[in-house]
């Protein structure tokens, strides 16, 4: 059997790749989960590209997971005269003026350059002598006093400043809703599309997630959710939001503007470890393969960044600009997946023994917890082929996947929505398996698909993990079985 990564691709789609024909040589190079960046999308591509991933998914016959990333507060600098960038020299003064409507321009006969913005609250929310970043952190200005809705500035980093660049107010609280008007539409359009999980944006604390729930729930909708940790606010009370959360990301790009750089590999790595404890996955985000934006190659440095957030144990690596706005969208999956691959098999032996060390003994264990533990250590000792296991919600599989077995996972579900969902898990892939009534009816059905898909030949031995039939929940049955 060839091999199999264990850990998966997030792909963000965009005018480099929304089209069918794109997306199904994405889901060919290896894309599990798509992402919709809903800050660069309007709701009608939403909606096209969501039925083009279901429809290519179908033509390819596998279950491609869709992720919707809602914009969030977002800050942004308004329009400049013309949409021409203006020249931010250091030490000029710079007038950040929230009032609605105003258009930014460069300094007139001696006054100041004057910028606008969509933040109604910007003047409300920063004090005097803190830092207010533009374009990624690549521009900074020191604010010196705020009237009314105008913040007085000088400029601290200069550079060329283009219309809509992103603020980060790195030292303020923002006061702003987690969602906007704009986010609840969009919402609104994912959940009726179908998505399978909704990112929220600059989540600050458990509540925003709450209340991203309420909203998801009042719809009847079931996403999961991904919070995306980006602010220090965030990083402050991770337990707490891991604990309303379904997935966490590690938001690089935003998190490095209002961090700073050096913050993000042990904020990354505690991330991780905190989301591989409480079984829930994990995606590593932003600038992974950043130079194939425009190169047909990565740097040294970027495939040692994915490898080693594979090391760290992440679920997920994820692609933005590369594959939305890049030159390169298919190469860069290929790139993606040839350096999970060989890091994978790298750290095989190391997986394993972490899996080993796992294995302790720990009386608050559930009775699933201690079946997927004992198989994770079977698969392991036994050297089988592949863990089978047979999964309603996904849960079981979930635990499993947490225990980082040494063999690939073979996950068995009727519904489609959690094959869906396990695009994110690691190591798994899912297979959709008629509902049955007996755990002896699902062991034919499911031996009838590894043997006819290849995965397994006559005489190897698999790990098989079930439960009592037509009930969740209640994984309690791990066997060694020989083909
Ligand atoms: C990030 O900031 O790393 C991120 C993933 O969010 P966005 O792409 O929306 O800026």
């Amino acid at each position: 059997m060839a091999w199999q990564n264990r850990t998966k691709i997030v792909a963000t789609l965009g005018p480099a790749s929304n089209t069918a024909s794109m997306i199904a040589q994405l889901v060919r190079a290896g894309v599990d989960v798509f992402r919709l960046n809903c800050a660069h999308a309007d709701q009608e591509t939403l909606r096209r590209t969501i039925k083009t991933i279901r429809d290519v998914a179908e033509e390819e016959g596998c279950a491609v997971g869709i992720l919707a990333d809602l914009q969030g507060p977002k800050i942004r600098v308004g329009k400049l005269k013309g949409a021409e960038p203006i020249y931010l020299k250091r030490g000029a003064e710079v007038v950040i003026d929230a009032t609605p409507g105003v258009i930014g321009e460069a300094a007139t006969s001696g006054g100041p350059i004057q910028i606008g913005t969509g933040y109604r609250n910007l003047a409300r929310d920063v004090r005097p002598k803190e830092r207010i970043l533009l374009d990624d952190g690549n521009l900074e200005l020191r604010v010196v006093n705020v009237e009314g809705d105008r913040i007085h500035t000088r400029v601290v980093y200069g550079g060329m400043l283009h219309q809509f660049k992103g603020i980060n107010l790195p030292g303020s609280k923002v006061s702003t809703s987690c969602l906007s008007s704009k986010d609840l539409a969009d919402l609104a359009v994912v959940l009726d599309a179908g998505v399978d999980f909704v990112a929220l944006s600059f989540v600050r604390s458990p509540g925003d997630v709450v209340q991203l729930r309420g909203h998801i729930q009042k719809r009847k909708g079931d996403a999961l959710i991904v919070a995306k940790i980006e602010r220090p606010e965030a990083v402050a009370c991770l337990p707490e939001i891991l604990a309303v959360a379904d997935v966490l990301m590690v938001a690089r790009g935003d998190m490095g503007v209002e961090m700073g750089p050096a913050a993000v590999p042990p904020v990354q790595k505690r991330i991780i470890a905190m989301c591989n404890e409480a079984r829930k996955p994990v995606i590593t985000a932003t600038q992974m393969l950043e130079s194939m934006v425009l190169n047909p190659r990565p740097t040294r440095a970027e495939a040692s960044d994915v490898a080693n957030a594979i090391y760290d144990g992440t679920s997920a690596v994820m692609l933005s600009a590369e594959t939305a706005s890049g030159r390169n969208p298919v190469r860069s999956v290929r790139t993606m997946e040839q350096i999970i691959r060989t890091a994978e098999k790298s750290c095989y032996t190391g997986m394993a023994e972490r899996m080993r060390r796992r294995v302790t003994g720990n009386s608050s264990v559930s009775v699933a917890q201690a079946t997927v533990r004992a198989a994770a250590y079977a698969a392991y000792e036994a050297q089988v082929r592949l863990i089978a296991v047979y999964t309603e919600t996904g849960t079981t599989a979930n635990l499993l996947a947490g225990e980082r077995p040494p063999t690939h996972i073979m996950a068995f579900t009727p519904s489609v929505r959690t094959m869906q969902r396990l695009a994110l898990t690691w190591g798994i892939t899912a297979s959709k398996i008629p509902p049955k009534r007996t755990s002896h009816e699902l062991t034919v059905a499911g031996d009838r698909i590894l043997r006819s898909e290849g995965w397994v030949r006559k005489g190897d031995r698999i790990v098989q993990i079930a439960g009592t039939v037509r009930e969740t929940g209640l994984t309690n049955t791990m066997t060694i079985r020989e083909l």
